[in-house]
């Protein structure tokens, strides 16, 4: 592939609102050949997704507008490795907690979602959360308008939680989901936890 460090086919991130360009600037940093995804025939060529945080709810009509959220629902569905962050990881929610009326999520991760689950008293937090499958040290945690994960479904599993118990990163298969943003410290272990995915599975149409 020409411009391409590796064997692989290109990542992409989900490009249609929110903080895309800072995930991309991470994938690049690995190497990675990184395209920006706003249409099938550009999701087509990924072998993995990011899907950045930003507000769920426009993302969802966004995706539905640019015709990309069936063929995203079908690329999860067969295996393609998505990360979302934040309005991302609310994307991945198989169930929506709080969402506007109308909203959809393209599913995937058997969990239920609760937006803006902080109110405004803690609108945007920082924190430092053990994460036992990253080892030491803790992951520096940037919290915004952040989502938790309310209910894990039998499916998924917890990554990390905060100190009162409320879930803030699953894992399920190939999707991977944080309520925080990663993009925006200098620790890219969730990042590379998911370009390693991207690399094993080797994803392809
Ligand atoms: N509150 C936003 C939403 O519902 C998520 C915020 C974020 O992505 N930083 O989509």
């Amino acid at each position: 592939m020409a411009g391409s460090t590796g064997a692989s086919a290109p990542v992409g991130v989900l490009a249609l609102q929110g903080d895309f360009r800072e995930h991309a600037a991470v994938l690049r940093s690995f190497g990675a050949d990184v395209i920006s995804v706003r249409r099938p025939s550009e999701l087509a060529q990924v072998s993995g997704l990011v899907i950045p945080g930003g507000e769920s709810s426009v993302i969802d009509k966004l995706s539905r507008m640019f015709g990309v959220a069936e063929p995203l629902k079908e690329a999860i569905a067969a295996g393609l490795p998505v990360y979302g962050t934040c309005a991302g990881l609310i994307m991945l929610a198989d169930r929506l907690v709080d969402a506007i009326a109308g909203q959809q999520s393209f599913g995937g991760l058997d969990i239920a979602v609760r937006r803006n689950a902080f109110g405004s008293q803690k609108d945007s937090f920082e924190v430092d959360i053990d994460i036992p499958e990253l080892g030491e040290p803790a992951v520096h945690a940037v919290f915004i308008r952040a989502p938790v994960v309310d209910d894990v479904g039998e499916r998924a599993s917890v990554l990390g939680a905060l100190e009162d118990g409320r879930v803030i990163a699953v894992e399920q298969g190939n999707l991977l989901g944080t309520s925080f943003h990663p993009e925006m410290t200098e620790d890219y272990r969730f990042h590379r936890r998911f370009y390693n995915r991207v690399l094993e599975v080797g994803f392809q149409r």
